[in-house]
């Protein structure tokens, strides 16, 4: 049974009264709650959660390759694991088009994480020219093959699929659509990984998710969670995902 997940990512979003937000969260027994904060408010987000219960957890929305070095502006994933997150976005599309990351530097970032002992949110999606080109599910593909390292597992990676089309938009997938992705990639996991990742990895979906289309997206066949950007930044949204889940 693959435990739903909700995850949060605040984006360069939030000074420190935005912690406040998390104690308007509700109380979540049938799900994870992810919120991937900016670096800045990392520690604080873990301080706070801890206070709270420590029933959210905390990731990151990038790391290096390296565990040091010469990388201004950079964070290690070891930095993160020692700022208290269990969990790192990578591979999200706006780090693929406002750095140019490859898939090839999410794999290397995967294996970062791994090595620091946090839980991968590898992020893949079409844009809109290769979705109206009917090119989803090869994208899908070639991103997977690219950006999952060997020995990625269930217990050291989650898949986020997130149409860059869809994203801070409005625009949403059919959940025909949504669910024809999802199997793909489960699919693709047990090609690539064997059954047992294929069964028991979580799959989230991203894009444009809201209060008011949570319950539908997350009805759908094959959503594990959902990866959440603008909606994730109030409590009184993100709580009613997180209850919808
Ligand atoms: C995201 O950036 O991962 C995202 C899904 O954003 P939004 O929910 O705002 O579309």
């Amino acid at each position: 049974m693959r435990r739903k997940l909700a995850a949060g990512n605040w984006k360069m979003n939030g000074l420190d009264a935005a912690l406040s937000e998390l104690e308007g969260l509700p109380a979540a027994e049938n799900c994870d709650i992810l919120l991937c904060p900016p670096a800045t408010l990392l520690a604080p987000m873990v301080t706070k959660s801890v206070a709270l219960g420590g029933a959210i957890k905390v990731g990151g929305q990038d790391c290096h390759a390296n565990a040091t070095g010469a990388h201004t502006g950079d964070i290690a994933a070891e930095m993160l694991a020692d700022a208290g997150a269990g969990y790192v976005i990578l591979g999200h599309s706006e780090r693929r088009a406002d750095h140019g990351e490859t898939d090839a530097d999410v794999a290397a970032k995967s294996l970062a994480a791994r090595r620091a002992g946090l839980i991968a949110v590898v992020c893949i999606g079409e844009t809109e020219v290769q979705y109206k080109a009917g090119e989803t599910l090869d994208v899908i593909r070639t991103q997977m093959h690219g950006s999952l390292p060997p020995g990625s597992s269930l217990a050291n990676t989650v898949i986020a699929y997130e149409p860059v089309w869809a994203i801070g938009t409005g625009l949403v997938p059919t959940t025909e659509e949504i669910a024809q992705v999802h199997g793909f990639i489960r699919d693709e996991l047990a090609t690539q990984f064997g059954q047992g990742m294929a069964n028991g990895t979580r799959i989230l979906y991203g894009g444009s998710v809201k209060p008011g289309n949570a319950a539908e997206i997350f009805a759908t066949a094959d959503v594990d969670g959902a990866l959440v950007g603008g909606a994730s930044l109030k409590a009184a949204d993100f709580g009613a995902i997180i209850t919808a889940l």
